[in-house]
């Protein structure tokens, strides 16, 4: 079980990481996702001991990891985008890692198999990695970081830049890859999609501190605060008004999270939770459609504010429409 508690990790000015406290239980998949500077690699470089970190605690069941460096640690790294050895062939890539922990020979390459058959890849020892297909190249790339057996996985962004067809096939094998491993693992990513297919549990990370930890349901539901829901595509963020009678807009009375219930609170939809709706009760003046794959994005203004509204086709910039919703669409967010 990894531990990490009240870490802070100063570059000068710059408060990088500020009181992240979280636990990854045996077995588990946890996932760090946030945008761009919110401290995730500074997290993983910490964990894994290559950052002097001010204050807080790395434990690996209870033990304090304070002290203890980076190749004693026995956690694995796998780097984004798999960072293959292109001249070795796929024994040499996997046999990589434990050369260094000095081990004698035969012992390297039983360990090297081993850990090739972990990954289904018996038979491709001799293969030139260049040669392999980009679903292969990850499997050789997972194969080098298991081979010394670490107690705790670490991925950098692992699908990173690949392009996108790639990477929606290769999270999926990813996926099913991990889940057999059954090993302890951490990775980082700024990647939605990655995030949500892969982990057990999100760690929603912003500006060096966790701002939510739950199931990627959970956290995809009902995200916490506006800067969570508009990370997580719920566009439109309006002002409404709470009392003691409930969370009322001009769409209807919208069930209320604990601990939200008077004062000013936000509502917060997807596109896809908005329609054009002669019927609905909110007009406004479309601004503009864009494509979006399997939908319009419709920008709408309106009293309430810009409105994103997914629609099926696209309005012409300038159409008078009105704006409806389910209720229950809606995210009710602290003001
Ligand atoms: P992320 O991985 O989420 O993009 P980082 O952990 O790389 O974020 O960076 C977190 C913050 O720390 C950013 O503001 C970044 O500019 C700063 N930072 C990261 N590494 C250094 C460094 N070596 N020196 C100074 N500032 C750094």
């Amino acid at each position: 079980m990894l531990e990490v508690d009240g870490l802070r990790v100063r570059y000068g000015n710059v408060l990088a990481l500020d009181g992240v406290t979280l636990r990854v239980d045996d077995g588990e998949i946890a996932c760090i996702l946030g945008p761009s500077g919110s401290g995730k690699s500074t997290l993983l470089r910490a964990v894994a001991g290559f950052e002097d970190t001010t204050r807080g605690t790395v434990r690996w069941d209870g033990e304090d990891l304070g002290a203890v460096p980076v190749h004693r640690r026995r956690f694995g790294l796998m780097f984004q985008d798999h960072a293959l050895f292109a001249h070795r062939d796929v024994l040499g890539n996997v046999a990589f890692g434990l050369r260094m922990l000095r081990l004698p020979r035969d012992e390297v390459a039983a360990r090297a198999r081993d850990a090739l058959d972990r990954v289904g890849l018996s038979g491709f020892e001799h293969r030139k990695v260049r040669e392999l297909s980009g679903g292969e190249q990850q499997r050789v790339a997972l194969a080098r970081s298991l081979a010394p057996e670490p107690r705790l996985l670490m991925l950098d962004e692992p699908l990173g830049s690949l392009d996108r067809e790639l990477r929606e096939r290769l999270v999926v094998e990813l996926h099913e890859l991990l889940r057999g491993l059954g090993i302890t693992t951490l990775f980082v990513t700024h990647d939605q999609d990655e995030a949500f297919a892969l982990a057990d549990t999100v760690v929603l990370l912003r500006d060096g501190r966790v701002e939510q930890v739950g199931t990627p349901g959970e956290v995809w539901a009902n995200p916490r605060t506006a800067s969570a829901a508009r990370f997580l595509g719920f566009a439109t963020i309006v002002d409404v008004t709470g009392s003691d009678a409930g969370i009322v807009s001009p769409w209807g009375r919208h069930p209320a999270p604990k601990g939200i219930a008077s004062g000013r609170v936000r509502i917060g939809f997807r596109p896809d939770g908005l329609r054009i709706d002669d019927a609905g009760p909110v007009p406004g003046v479309v601004r503009s459609s864009t494509f979006r794959r399997d939908h319009f994005l419709v920008r709408v203004d309106s009293e309430l504010g810009a409105l994103e509204v997914a629609a099926a086709e696209p309005v012409p910039a300038g159409t008078p429409v009105r704006v409806a919703a389910d209720p229950g669409a809606a995210v009710v967010l602290p003001a």
